[in-house]
């Protein structure tokens, strides 16, 4: 096998601890589920995810280069291992299966916030996530209303599901080693009441401009937008950090529908 040179550009950041590798593959019960493995590198975590027999593995990786480490996989699990080489980004998850997925991911860093607002936005294809991401991302997905990681990717991710830290991962157990910590989330969607477009829409407007207060935020949303606010029974002089997912549903359905 020829000589594999991590790319940075694909956040190849092999994590190479065994107990963490096997402790990721058991957050869930993966036994006759359908499993999902996003850039699975050269096939360490994948491995423990087959241990757990999943009725099928799919994995995702983009960079080709690792084809041969993969197909190695392949000739061990001829009945239960999908091999696809596609850019995550550009993936449809309802092409592979239209059951409800599991989705474990060592997820590249650089692209990890894109990917996961993009499967909360379509979260019906999936059952849970469970995530390795870098540890300021898992802060901000479950910051709590007024704190400082608090924004737009946390209201989105509260109001459409459930979000829990299960493991911190020190920079150590990586090769090439990160220059940050990491940590691995579990997302578990929730049933959706409102619409995301709508709830969307507020959020990058209020966020756009976190000091400002929500009445000049939105004056331009609707042109009821304060008599609106109060209907709500939120304060017009509110900055962005200060309003929990709720009230922000509560916004976008009355100032948007
Ligand atoms: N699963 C391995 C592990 O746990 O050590 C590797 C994880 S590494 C942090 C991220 C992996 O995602 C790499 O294998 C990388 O090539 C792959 N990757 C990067 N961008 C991708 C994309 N857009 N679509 C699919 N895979 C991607």
């Amino acid at each position: 096998m020829s000589h594999f040179y991590h790319k940075k550009s694909l956040g190849q950041n092999f994590l190479n601890n065994k107990k963490i590798l096997e402790k990721i593959s058991k957050i869930k019960n993966l036994r006759n589920e359908y499993v999902v493995e996003i850039g699975p590198g050269k096939g360490s975590l994948t491995e423990f995810l087959l241990k757990e027999k999943p009725r099928v593995l799919t994995v995702i990786e983009k960079d080709k280069k690792l084809k041969p480490f993969l197909e190695k996989i392949k000739i061990k699990h001829p009945k239960n291992f999908n091999l696809i080489f596609e850019d995550a980004l550009n993936l449809d998850f309802s092409t592979l299966t239209n059951k409800k997925i599991i989705l474990v991911s060592n997820l590249p860093y650089n692209i990890a916030t894109t990917l996961i607002i993009n499967w909360i936005k379509n979260y019906e294809n999936f059952k849970s996530l469970v995530l390795m991401v870098q540890k300021e991302v898992a802060q901000r997905l479950y910051a709590k209303t007024g704190t400082k990681f608090y924004g737009r990717t946390s209201v989105l991710t509260q109001a459409n599901a459930s979000v829990k830290e299960k493991i911190e991962v020190g920079a150590d157990n990586f090769f090439p080693k990160p220059k940050v910590t990491s940590a691995v989330i579990e997302i578990i969607p929730t049933p959706r009441k409102f619409d995301y477009e709508s709830l969307d829409k507020v959020l990058k407007t209020c966020f756009l401009h976190r000091r400002k207060i929500l009445k000049n935020n939105l004056k331009n949303l609707n042109s009821e937008t304060e008599g609106k606010i109060r209907e709500c029974g939120i304060s017009l002089s509110s900055r962005p950090q200060d309003l929990n997912p709720t009230d922000y549903i509560k916004l976008s359905k009355i100032l948007l529908s």
